[in-house]
Order: structure tokens, then sequence, then C-alpha cells
């Protein structure tokens, strides 16, 4: 029996029978309410896609070979073997019509099959949905469903469009569903960045010390985010994460040599008959502070105490007076000592302007340098080269040989690159193995040349690890500062430069 609904209305009340009866929306599901609508039988294992096949490759050369293809592809697309049976017979007897001079009457051929354009927009579609895939990732299987489905449908060639297009509005809906989580997830995920980056702040042991670098981290996640700002956290983050660790160790050590010092001090105090109640009382004081320390700020007033204590009773009695002044002056050293760590803390922080590993110019220094230099190439209206270097498969080099190895290549790129650069140029050291230049008084043609002959220079000058000798090489951008350009927007055009170096094969230099 032929159903009397058109397509479009009973795909529709399908859909809605689907959501009403509460089904998962599988293309199984869809067929049976589907043809349970149309009255149609509902069919196991009706093979659609090839009969459709078979559709397509049916000679059309007039207009009721056509209008019978035509009918066919209606009795697939209801999956109904009787309505089949009649359409294939109907194009069996259909009468070839004559034309006037005998010939029968051609159709278009591209009105045969799915037109040309239209083919065209369904391979284009299908580009577009596999290429959206892997951006919305792959928990919602709901989507991955529909998204299989679409795929297939379109894969097959459809001539059953309105079908298609019911699949197409139920894919964009969850699309646009799955991208608005996309886009929270991120948010949130951002949130959660300033969150820890804060609170670092608050777990460090000496706050002050890091907070050049929670600054430069809180300002450097806020939007509008790009990969290349995430990468350059990644980086801050593990030096942060790394010079807390130090700074920690440190300080730690510092603090147990002075409990042992002053554990010591308390025991010759104590074998001492000879002092006052007074004393005896501010000593096992002490001595009962020293068990409960935590931080050298606690440790520094104990150490006070005890030493202003055992100088009033070492006057007061004369005893071992030269034992005591020498133990008192190891302590007095011990302080000295921490006051130096501390100090040496501070240096390592946000204040510093120079790397440690590489003993160049680090990002502060660097802005503090090309302010100045900006400043000097605007007044004598001067050319400024900024160039940004990255090393080439620094990670594999890594991996290899280890990161210790990999320290020892930084600093060997730095010789060269020092050897091979004018007194004037600066050199410093941007991120984990990114170097900025500054090359003053030079145009782009001159800085270009001046990167490639540091190439040059580098594949004379082999890094050894051991006995092997490795080849570094990078690839660099160059950029002139513009008379309205800032420092930071020259290294951002440089480092644009670079990526298309990297990108063109690296071990290049490339003009921005
Ligand atoms: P490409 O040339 O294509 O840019 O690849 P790459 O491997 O050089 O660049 P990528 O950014 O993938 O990796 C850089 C590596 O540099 C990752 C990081 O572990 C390493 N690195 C960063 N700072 C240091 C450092 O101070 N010492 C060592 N040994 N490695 C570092
Ligand atoms: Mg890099
Ligand atoms: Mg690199």
């Amino acid at each position: 029996m032929i159903d009397t609904k058109n397509p479009r209305e009973v795909a529709r009340e399908a859909l809605m029978q689907l959501s009403a009866r509460k089904l998962l929306p599988t293309p199984a599901n869809y067929q049976a309410c589907y043809n349970e609508i149309a009255r149609l039988p509902n069919v196991a294992g009706f093979p659609e896609a090839q009969l459709r096949q078979i559709v397509m490759a049916l000679p059309v050369k007039n207009p009721k070979q056509k209008e019978g293809v035509e009918q066919l592809a209606i009795a697939v697309g209801k999956r109904s073997w009787q309505c089949v049976q009649q359409a294939l017979i109907a194009l069996a007897t259909a009468e070839t019509p004559a034309t006037e001079n005998g010939n029968v009457a051609p159709v278009p051929s591209s009105e045969s099959t799915v037109p040309a354009f239209l083919g065209e927009l369904l391979a284009r579609l299908t580009r577009l949905i596999e290429d959206l895939l892997p951006a919305l990732g792959d928990q919602d299987t709901w989507l991955s469903e529909q998204a299989l489905e679409l795929l297939q449908a379109l894969k097959n060639q459809p001539t059953d469009i309105p079908g298609l297009l019911v699949l197409l509005t139920g894919f964009s809906r969850r699309v646009s569903l799955a991208a608005e989580e996309q886009g929270e997830i991120r948010q949130t995920l951002l949130k959660l960045l300033h969150l820890i980056i804060e609170n670092i702040g608050e777990l460090t042991l000496d706050e002050e010390c890091l907070q050049g670098q929670i600054d430069a981290l809180v300002k450097a996640v806020a939007p509008p985010l790009s990969l290349r700002r995430l990468d350059d956290v990644e980086r801050r983050l593990q030096d942060v994460i790394a010079r807390q660790r130090e700074a920690k160790e440190r300080s730690l050590e510092a603090q147990e040599a002075m409990r042992q010092m002053l554990a010591a001090f308390l025991d010759q105090l104590s074998a001492m008959n000879q002092s006052s109640s007074a004393f005896q009382v501010s000593i096992e004081a002490s001595a009962q502070q020293l068990a409960t320390v935590r931080t050298i700020e606690d440790l520094t007033p104990l150490l006070k105490q005890v030493i202003d204590a055992t100088r009033a009773m070492a006057e007061d009695t004369g005893y071992a007076h030269e034992q005591l002044a020498a133990l008192q002056s190891r302590a007095l050293a011990t302080d000295a000592e921490l006051f130096r760590l501390h100090q040496e803390l501070h240096q390592a922080s946000a204040s510093a302007r120079h790397d440690p590993l590489t003993d160049t110019l680090n990002r502060r220094g660097l802005d503090e340098v090309l302010a100045r230099e900006i400043a000097g190439v605007r007044r004598k209206e001067a050319p400024l080269c900024v160039s940004l270097l990255d090393i080439d498969n620094f990670k594999t080099l890594n991996d290899r040989l280890g990161h210790a190895s990999g320290d020892e290549a930084l600093i060997h790129l730095v010789q060269v690159v020092r050897q091979h650069l004018r007194p004037i140029d600066t050199l410093a050291r941007y991120g984990g193995e990114e170097f900025v230049i500054l090359m003053p008084d030079t145009a782009v043609a001159a800085g270009i040349e001046a990167m490639k002959r540091l190439q040059r220079e580098l594949t004379r000058n082999f890094f050894l690890a051991g006995n092997e000798k490795i080849l570094i090489t990078f690839s660099a951008g160059v950029a002139q500062l513009t008379a309205e350009e800032s420092g930071e927007d020259a290294i951002a055009r440089a480092d644009q430069a670079m990526y298309l170096a990297k990108r063109a094969g690296k071990n290049r230099v490339m003009g921005a």
C-alpha cells in the first residue's frame, strides 16, 4: 500500500514520535517510527544504500524513464519492497515516446542524478562536518551518532533532500549546544587557572620573592587567549614552580643548620653550673620554643634572645667566655648566611634582570634595554632591528641527551651568538629556548643577514655532548621597528615571522 502523506510530513511526525516516546534517536528507531506513520512494513535489513546505487546507475534517456526512476527512488526511500516492485514494473513497461522525426526524446543528463553543483555542495558539507568534529570533543555520544548518520547519508549521494534536511537540522542544533558547552569549559578552566595562580602566592614560603612572577602570570592569562600565550603561561608557571622548590629547599636547609647550632649552644650552656636562676629559666624557655620553631622568621628572634641572655650571663660569671664568644660568632655567621640566602632569593625574583642559566638578560632586563634603545633610535632617527630566534627541535635534543645537556646547549648557543654580535647588540632570553636580539642602527635586510651569519657560525661550532657533535639550528624572524610601533609589537611581528620560518621547514630566517 502506498502512503499518501508527503515524506516531509512523515519525517517531522516521526521525529515528534521519537521524542514523545523518549526513544534514543538512532537510525533504527527513527526508521521504525517513520514506517509506522507512513504505514509501511518495518522491513529489517532493507538494503537501502545498495538500491540507491542501482537507482543512480539506471539510464535516463527520456521523460518517461525519468519518471519511473524517480518513482523507484521514492519506493527505496520508503524501504518498501512492494513499492519497489510496483516502480520496477512501471519502469519496465514504460513506453518510449518518439519525437516527431521518430527519435527518442532525450532529457538533459545533468538532471538524471544529483546535479554536479549539489554533489560538490554535499562533498564540502561532508568535509565541514568531519573537520568540525574534533573541535567538539568526543564526550557527547549522541552528537557522534548523529554525525555518523549524517556523514553516511551524505556519502551515499542522497536524493531524499528533505530527509537530509531533517538530519542536518537535528545535527546543527546539537552542534550549537556542544559549541556552547566547549566555550563554558574554556571559561571555567581559565577561572581555575587564575585561582591556582593567585593561590600559589599564598603557598610560597617567601611570598614577596615570587610576587613578580605571580603578577606576570596573572597578566598572561587575561583574555583574549591564544595558543602562543598559553605556551608562555606554561613556561612561566614552570619557572615559578622551580624557583619555589629551590627557595623552599634552601630555606629548610638553613633553618636546620641554625636549629642544630642552637641546640649545641644550649647544651654547652646548660653544662655550666654557675648560671643564675633567671638565666636557667630563659634558656629552658628558649629550648622549648626551639622545638616548635617552623620558619626562619621564628628562629631569628629566638637566636637573639639566647645570644643576649648568654652575653649577660657570660659577663656575669666570666666563665668560658672564649668558648661562648666562639659559639656566638658562629651563630652570628649563620644569621648572616641566612640574610645572604634571603638576598639571593630576592635576586632570583622578578626584580633580577638576568637569566641565571645563560646570564643573558631576562624579559625584565630586555624590556628596560628595549625602552632605552627605542628612545635612542627615535632620537637619532636610526633603524632598530628586533630578531626572535627559537632553537629547532630542542625538545628532541632534551629527550635524547637529557635536560642537563639541553641546558649546556643553551649556554653554547649563547656563547656563539655573543662572540658574533656587535658590542652594541643586545641578547636576551625571551623564554625556554627563545632569544631576542636587538640590533641598533640596523635595517631589516642587514638584520636578516646578521642572523644568517649566526646560523653559519653554529654550523662551524658544534655543540659537544660528551664526544658527540651536535648541530644546533634555529629559526628566526626579524622585524624593523616602525615609526609608531611599540617594542612589544615589533617582537610580536618578529615572532610571527619566526613561526613562518618554522613552517617553511626550520633553520631559516624570515623578515617580518
Ligand atoms: P620547534 O623547533 O619546532 O619549535 O620545536 P622545539 O622542540 O624546539 O620547541 P618546543 O616548544 O616544542 O619545545 C621546547 C622545549 O624546550 C621544551 C622545554 O622542555 C625545553 N626547555 C625550555 N626551557 C629549557 C631549559 O631551560 N633547559 C632545557 N634543557 N630545556 C628547556
Ligand atoms: Mg619555542
Ligand atoms: Mg623550538
